[in-house]
C-alpha cells in the first residue's frame, strides 16, 4: 500500500482487513482518517458492520456474494448522491 491517501476504492478493498482488526496501525490510521472525511465509506462500514453482525458471519469474506454486492451498489448509490 502506498503512503497516498487512501481512495474510496481502496477502502472497500480493505474493509474486511479493518472490521477484522488485521490492519497495520499505520493503515488503521489512514482508513479512518479517510472514514472521517467521506460519508460514503462511512456508510459502507457501519453497513458491513451491520451485515456481519445480523448474519452471524465473522469476516466479510463470509458475508454472501449477493449481499456484498448490494453493499457495493448502495455504495455506489451513495458516491453519486
Ligand atoms: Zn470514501
Amino acid at each position: 500500500m502506498s503512503s497516498e491517501e487512501l481512495t474510496c476504492k481502496e477502502v472497500v478493498e480493505i474493509v474486511s482487513d479493518y472490521l477484522e482488526d488485521a490492519l497495520s496501525p499505520q493503515d488503521r490510521t489512514r482508513f479512518e482518517e479517510h472514514l472521517a472525511v467521506c460519508d460514503g465509506c462511512t456508510n459502507y462500514v457501519e453497513q458491513m458492520r451491520e451485515t456481519i453482525r445480523l448474519t452471524g458471519m465473522l469476516t466479510e469474506e463470509q458475508v454472501p456474494e449477493d449481499q456484498r454486492q448490494r453493499l457495493r451498489q448502495a455504495f455506489r448509490d451513495w458516491k453519486r448522491a
